[in-house]
C-alpha cells in the first residue's frame, strides 16, 4: 500500500508528510522553540494561534490543523523538540 501524506493525498517515501508538509512542519518545531520562550504556552496553543494567524502560510495551516485533530501525537514531538 502506497503511503502517502497525512495531511494532503500526496504520495510519500516515509511516514507521516508529504516534502511540503515536512517542511511546514519543521517551520513550525522550530518556531515553536521562540514563541515558548516568550508566551510559556503549550504547542497546542500555539498551533491554535498558527491557524487563526492569516499571514501563515497555507502548508504550515494544513499541518497545524491535523495536529490539531488527528495529529495529536505530533504535539508531544514539538514539546520535546525544543526541551532539551
Ligand atoms: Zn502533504
Amino acid at each position: 500500500m502506497p503511503k502517502t501524506c497525512s495531511v494532503c493525498d500526496e504520495k510519500t517515501t516515509s511516514d507521516g508528510f508529504c516534502r511540503r508538509h515536512e517542511g511546514a512542519y519543521r517551520r513550525i518545531v522550530e518556531a515553536y522553540a521562540g514563541w515558548r520562550e516568550a508566551k510559556e504556552n503549550s504547542p497546542e496553543e500555539y498551533l491554535r494561534e498558527i491557524v487563526e494567524l492569516a499571514e501563515t502560510g497555507e502548508w504550515v495551516v494544513d499541518v497545524a490543523r491535523y495536529i490539531l485533530g488527528e495529529g495529536k501525537a505530533l504535539l508531544r514531538e514539538i514539546e520535546g523538540a525544543q526541551g532539551v
